[in-house]
């Protein structure tokens, strides 16, 4: 009988997932389902260059239904909640949904609230919105005390603040205004990036730059009026501009569902990608609960695994697809230069020099991500 595969969400997992399903599906073994609230896809990491005015929102959003094969069927609706036991998702306007196969595909999303005084107080680029309320800070900017870092973990693509702070100081040193600006960088763990071998190379570019770090700065709370910012370790840090990624959650449906752990991450097989617990669901991209970077590469990495274990499930066969923690990811560093970031769960980073070639290389990125990344063209 005709299964029914449903993708809660129309990011970089759910787009990819939808289309390596119709490749491998034929259309009498399955219906496949995206449900996505917003029907535009969104390319994140363009979000980075928006404050320095090198690229625009419009140019990263475009309609889901564009990126998906004609098979794949789009419902653009919030899903309220999804029942295990009856094997069906609640949406808002379009009723209950049915599904054989359910992935959560459904992201990480940004939580100023969540450290009183952030969200009046401290800009961020991982909005489009955010991204063009801080290019209007740097605008106006003509020196003073910066502050950049981290305002809680996990949060997705780590090497971005690091990004933004190299990209940051070489705007400053082409405006003549880097010597009236002190910079500081904070980071909530004891290194100034998550994975050790990528912080034993880029501490060392931060302090060639004139950054003073701060490790073990879990931001408590933040005054807007004073301008201060305060951490849980008892240090406080004066600022004239603040630069924070707000703490992160995972998607308000999974937790209602019940499908989270603490901060509604799903935890998730970290080989096979099936959701622990109920059947027939899988996870993938920033919603999985993997100790890998939430980052678009992991979600493309992971595509392969969730779609050809489904179709296995699908076909009565036993899944045998693994995902072996694979991530790979530039990591700009300012005057046109970037390093690369290729790992898996056994195999930590060893970032090469920064190069002009890698920073062209996430420039081509960049625009083929449309062509290539959502269309399941990129082998994974
Ligand atoms: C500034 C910035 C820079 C980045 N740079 C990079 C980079 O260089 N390299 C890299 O690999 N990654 C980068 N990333 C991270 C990357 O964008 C994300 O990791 C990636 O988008 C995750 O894909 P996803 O499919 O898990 O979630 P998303 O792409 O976020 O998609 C989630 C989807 O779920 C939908 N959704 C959520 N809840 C519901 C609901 N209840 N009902 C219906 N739909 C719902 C949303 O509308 C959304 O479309 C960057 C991110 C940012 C913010």
């Amino acid at each position: 009988m005709k299964k029914q595969v449903v993708i809660l969400g129309g990011g970089v997992g759910g787009t990819l997932v939808a289309n390596l399903l119709a490749k491998k599906l034929k259309a009498n073994e399955a219906d496949i389902i995206v449900i996505d609230r917003t029907g535009d896809h969104v390319y994140q990491p363009g979000f980075l260059y928006v404050p320095f005015g090198w690229e625009e929102p419009a140019n990263l959003a475009r309609p889901e239904e564009s990126l998906l094969y004609p098979r794949v069927k789009l419902i653009r609706d919030t899903v309220a909640v999804v029942d295990v036991k009856s094997r069906r998702v609640a949406t808002e306007k379009h009723g209950e949904i049915p599904y054989d196969f359910l992935v959560l595909a459904t992201g990480s999303h940004v939580h100023p609230e969540e450290v009183p005084g952030l969200a009046e107080a401290s800009h961020h680029f991982y909005t489009a919105k955010a991204a063009m309320e801080l290019r209007a800070a740097l605008e106006k900017f003509k020196g003073g005390r910066v502050v950049v870092g981290v305002a809680g973990v996990p949060y997705k693509c780590p090497p971005a603040p690091l990004e933004f702070a190299f990209m940051f100081d070489w705007v400053l040193r082409q405006k003549g205004i880097r010597q009236k600006t002190e910079l500081h960088y904070i980071s909530p763990l004891p290194r100034v990036f998550p994975i050790e071998s990528v912080a034993t190379v880029t501490a060392p570019m931060l302090e060639e730059r004139g950054y003073h770090i701060h490790t073990f700065f879990n931001v408590e709370s933040v005054d807007p009026g004073k301008k201060e910012l305060v951490s849980l370790e008892g240090e406080t840090i004066p600022f004239d501009l603040l630069v924070l990624v707000p703490p992160h959650k995972g998607a308000d449906v999974v937790t209602r569902s019940a499908l989270a752990e603490s901060g509604g991450w799903v935890p998730t097989d970290r080989h096979t990608l099936k959701v622990e617990g109920p059947d027939g669901i899988y996870a993938i991209g920033d919603a999985t609960n993997l100790p890998i970077s939430k980052s678009g590469a992991a979600a493309h990495f992971e595509g392969e695994i969730v779609a050809g274990n489904i179709v296995q499930e699908l076909r009565g066969e036993k899944p045998s697809h693994q995902y072996n923690g694979h991530v790979m990811c530039f990591l700009e560093s300012g005057n046109n230069r970037a390093t690369i970031l290729n790992f898996d769960y056994e195999h930590p980073p060893k970032p090469p020099a920064p190069s002009v070639l890698w920073h062209m290389g996430k420039l081509v990125m960049n625009k083929s991500y449309w062509y290539m990344v959502p269309k399941g063209r990129l082998p994974g």
